[in-house]
């Protein structure tokens, strides 16, 4: 019974993989404007953007019946503030981003950017006012150029310059043989997580969202690579009503409020020094997150000294 259960497992852990692969595909769809799973109501009008606030109130929602991930959600990000999500890894973080975006409808409760309910605009409107700096960037197989572009194709030249240039990734595509024209993605030059990310910066400052989504990337990057990729963020960031998903507890220190999400609920929110005067969870997490880098930063400074 042992021996058959393990393979089983493992079985279960590749089937959610896959099952996580192809969701994230059927979005990139979505965005596309193909096979949309969500559809417009019939009449739904553009979503008008004024000030770009957005709200959840008491939001439910569950992939399946048997589990729900949000049982009664609400907070708010008043124009052209940042608000951080955090909690422990399979709490909501993402789906938070998902249903911003309206890939799901909820079950209970309401998401609404400018007062307007997500349910009764359209879908590629909603789109369009979002932007997203994800976990992982795709590069398409063309130039560097195309990839920043990709944000808003009627950029010139030097727009996509000055956006490199705003996103920290300008020196590194100077320093390419071919520049700017390099080719990159899977059958060119592959850049590295960091160097990817500023590629996705820089096609956000392109696209100029009224409202911004950052997904941060959980793998670990040098300290250095983060100084430059926080700074960016900032950047881009800046006035701009953002929704920050936290891997790092690091890049949340300066939110107008941190939302901390444990099964499901609320379990804290505030300020970071709110949050730590507190001594609860937020608490807890960021001092073993500190004790990490801490050990991390050792292991690399003995790593230099051999
Ligand atoms: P992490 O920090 O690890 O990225 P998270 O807080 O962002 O985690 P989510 O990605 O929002 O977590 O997932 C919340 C829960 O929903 C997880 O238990 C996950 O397994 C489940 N889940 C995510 N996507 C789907 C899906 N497409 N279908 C069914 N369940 C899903």
């Amino acid at each position: 019974m042992m021996q058959l259960s393990v393979p089983l497992n493992f079985i279960g852990f590749i089937y959610r993989e896959i099952r996580q692969g192809l969701t994230d595909i059927e979005q990139m769809f979505d965005l596309l404007d193909v096979d949309q799973e969500v559809l417009d109501k019939p009449g739904a009008l553009p979503l008008a953007v004024e000030a770009a606030r957005v709200e959840f109130r008491d939001v439910h929602f569950a992939y399946d019946q048997n589990r729900q991930i949000l049982k009664g959600i609400s907070f708010e990000v008043p124009a052209g503030k940042t608000v951080a999500i955090v909690g422990p890894s399979g709490a909501g973080k993402s789906t938070i981003s998902r249903l911003l975006f309206r890939f799901y409808d909820i079950q209970r409760g309401a998401i609404l950017i400018d007062g307007q309910d997500l349910r009764d605009v359209q879908q590629e409107s909603l789109r369009s006012a979002i932007g997203m700096v994800p976990q992982d960037t795709v590069l398409f197989n063309d130039t560097i150029s195309y990839n920043i572009r990709y944000g808003r194709m009627s950029a010139t030249e030097d727009e996509v310059r000055t956006a490199a240039e705003l996103a920290q990734v300008a020196d590194f595509i100077e320093r390419l043989p071919d520049g700017y024209k390099a080719m990159v993605g899977e059958r060119g030059l592959k850049l590295s997580g960091g160097e990817k990310q500023r590629v996705a910066i820089a096609r956000t400052i392109l696209k100029a969202p009224p409202i911004l989504i950052l997904d941060e990337a959980t793998s670990a990057l040098d300290s250095h690579t983060e100084q430059e990729i926080q700074a960016a963020l900032d950047l881009v960031s800046r006035d701009r009503t953002t929704i920050v998903i936290a891997h790092r507890l690091s890049t949340v220190v300066g939110a107008d409020e941190i939302i901390v999400l444990k099964d499901g609920v609320i379990a804290e929110r505030g300020r970071h020094a709110e949050l730590l005067a507190q001594a609860g969870l937020y608490a807890s997490m960021w001092d073993r997150q500190r004790e990490a880098s801490e050990a991390e930063e050792r292991l690399r400074a003995a790593r230099e000294e051999d």
